[in-house]
């Protein structure tokens, strides 16, 4: 068996289990099929990396917000109405000229929902968890393409289920006339994840 077809069936182990337990846990009037499928709703649709773009272009635009966004990212996000679960401890690391943040979770895939909504496949998959902490210079530019140069410093944060780590990117040059909206479109997902950096200029 190759190895993409192993990795398939253990998925569909994996949902079989899932969907077993979701029917137990009904069954028992544990929770509803309602709430199941407002859940899977919520976190497929509306939450997602552009409650972390509106964060990222307010802390762009306000100095006082950013520092309060460093200081705790959990109370800052609550400001602006964003919070949740896997969002109750979160901590915003920022990039600067001589440092780049990126996160991973060694463990699992502990990742900060409600910010960045559900985590991207290869976030959960061992060649990522194992290979970044190890490697991230080489995992940058080999497998997304993002060269970080040799004077700037990288930094792995490595999330649990009681901190979850994720990225202010650096603001990109020649923005200085755009409204908050125009800045919250540069901001990408990876940017936060610390995979990319954000859309430049156009
Ligand atoms: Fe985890």
């Amino acid at each position: 068996m190759s190895a993409p077809e192993k990795a398939t069936d253990h998925q569909a182990e994996i949902a079989a289990r899932v969907k077993a337990i979701e029917s137990i846990m009904i069954e028992k009037g544990l929770m509803t099929t309602e709430a199941v499928d407002r859940l899977a709703e919520i976190y497929e649709n509306e939450v997602g990396p552009q409650l972390g773009a509106k964060v990222v272009a307010r802390a762009w635009t306000d100095p006082e917000f950013k520092s309060r966004l460093l200081e705790n990212a959990s109370t800052a996000c609550a400001e602006l109405g964003i919070s949740g679960l896997q969002g109750e401890d979160m901590v915003a690391v920022e990039d600067t000229d001589d440092v780049h943040h990126v996160i991973v979770c060694t463990l699992c895939s502990c990742y900060p929902w409600p910010v960045l909504g559900l985590p991207p496949n290869w976030y959960k998959m061992p060649p990522y968890r194992a290979a970044m902490v190890k490697a991230p210079r080489k995992v940058l530019r080999e497998e997304f393409g993002y060269d970080v140069p040799e004077s700037v410093e990288i930094r792995v944060w490595d999330s649990s289920s009681e901190l979850r780590y994720w990225v202010l990117p650096q603001r990109p040059a020649g923005t200085e006339d755009f409204t908050v909206e125009q800045l919250e479109a540069l901001v990408t997902r990876d940017s936060m994840i610390g995979v990319g950096a954000p859309k430049a200029a156009a």
